[in-house]
């Protein structure tokens, strides 16, 4: 019998990533979905298993993150071998304009499902996300010995939520790990945070649909890695003999303008003509930079990051170039596909 593993935020960027490692290695997975009113599983069409197909290795499970009774109904009926917690309202912007909310999903919500997993009595290894936001304003480079300094409610919450984890490691033995993860991108990427807005952006620019791109701070200074290659640490934390918390980063530092100046320049245009300021973009307190240390995480999980912050901004050029070309040509659109 192979494993099994139950992921929530399957539909989002990790999540997607992670069901396709997880089921290439033999896995039966199981995703947790909220509802919405609009399909949201764009990103894991192309792996979905319908309800008569037999034998299915990739099953959905609506349930949410405030459902505490619904998440401990299915750690019982499910017992998977592993949990992966990816879902979360992630976006620090956004959490400003909804900080009860995100605390409630981000936070409350990594212990809902702690709690959910003690009180089903399952056995099993849990893996939360947490972030290189709980980092916040404490200066780079940041490990796992640097102090949390959150800037935003998503980073409080997520500051919760690997206390929470931790706690219930040492409260009742569980087998709960921390990945503490730096910003990590993709053609999969929501469209709202930086990379992918400019990347977008870019490829809508060249195509002639759009003429401006309004963005805010261009000085941050982020550690960007390719989410691909992020969902193998989190798998590689769980397959350990004891459980812990690691850094997973690429250790090399660029700005938001540089980030921009790459996406530009891979199709041939000059970014100052096209690039805006607006300070609608602006947070009320932000993260000036976050570059991490991940010797920890390649000591004892052999885990190494490849790709680095300009060819991660072509990759995701390239396929938001062919998005925008399957559009114009009519042809259904999948992200990456
Ligand atoms: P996404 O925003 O792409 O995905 C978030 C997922 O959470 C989606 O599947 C979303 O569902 C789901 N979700 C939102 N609200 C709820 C809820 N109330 N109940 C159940 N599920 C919910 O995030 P990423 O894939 O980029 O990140 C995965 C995790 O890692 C997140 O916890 C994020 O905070 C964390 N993280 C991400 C980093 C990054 O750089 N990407 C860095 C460090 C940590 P829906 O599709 O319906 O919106
Ligand atoms: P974060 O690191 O989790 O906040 O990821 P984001 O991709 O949302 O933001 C990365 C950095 O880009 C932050 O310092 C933002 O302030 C900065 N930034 C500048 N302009 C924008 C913008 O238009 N949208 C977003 N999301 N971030 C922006």
């Amino acid at each position: 019998m192979g494993k099994s593993a139950l992921i929530t935020g399957v539909t989002g960027q990790d999540g997607s990533y992670l069901a396709e490692l997880l089921l290439g290695k033999g896995y039966t997975v199981h995703g947790l979905v909220r509802r919405s009113s609009s399909f949201n599983t764009e990103r894991i069409d192309h792996i979905y298993q319908g309800p008569q197909e037999a034998n299915r290795s990739f099953v959905l499970h609506h349930a949410d993150l405030s459902d505490g009774v619904a998440l401990v109904n299915l750690l019982r009926d499910l017992r998977p071998d592993e949990v992966y917690n990816l879902g979360a309202q992630s976006h620090v912007r956004v959490s400003f304009d909804a900080p009860l909310y995100t605390g409630d999903v981000t936070g409350l919500g990594s212990m809902r499902l702690l709690e959910a997993v003690r009180a089903s009595g399952v056995e099993t290894r849990i893996y939360q996300a947490s972030s290189s936001e709980m980092f916040g304003a404490t200066p780079p480079p940041q490990n796992e010995q640097t102090p949390f300094h959150p800037r935003s409610p998503y980073g409080c919450a997520k500051v919760y939520g690997y206390w929470a984890t931790v706690n219930y490691r040492e409260a009742y033995d569980m087998f709960a790990v921390n990945g503490i993860l730096f910003n990590h991108e993709s053609p999969r990427r929501g469209e709202t945070f930086v990379t992918r807005k400019i990347t977008r952006a870019v490829a809508r620019i060249k195509a002639g649909l759009q003429d401006r791109l309004y963005l805010g701070n261009l000085d941050a200074v982020r550690d960007w890695g390719y989410a691909p290659e992020y969902v193998d640490a989190m798998w590689r934390m769980l397959q350990r003999d004891q459980p812990d918390d690691y850094v997973v980063a690429t250790g090399e530092a660029a700005t938001v303008r540089q980030f921009v100046e790459t996406a530009f320049a891979h199709v041939d245009l000059d970014w100052a003509e096209y690039v805006r300021y607006d300070p609608k973009y602006e947070r009320p307190s932000e993260v000036d930079a976050l570059i991490g240390d991940a010797s920890k995480a390649e000591e004892l999980l052999g885990w190494k990051p490849s790709v680095r912050v300009d060819e991660l901004a072509r990759i995701m050029v390239d396929a938001d170039r062919k998005q925008v070309e399957d559009q114009l040509a009519g042809v259904t659109v999948r992200i990456d596909r």
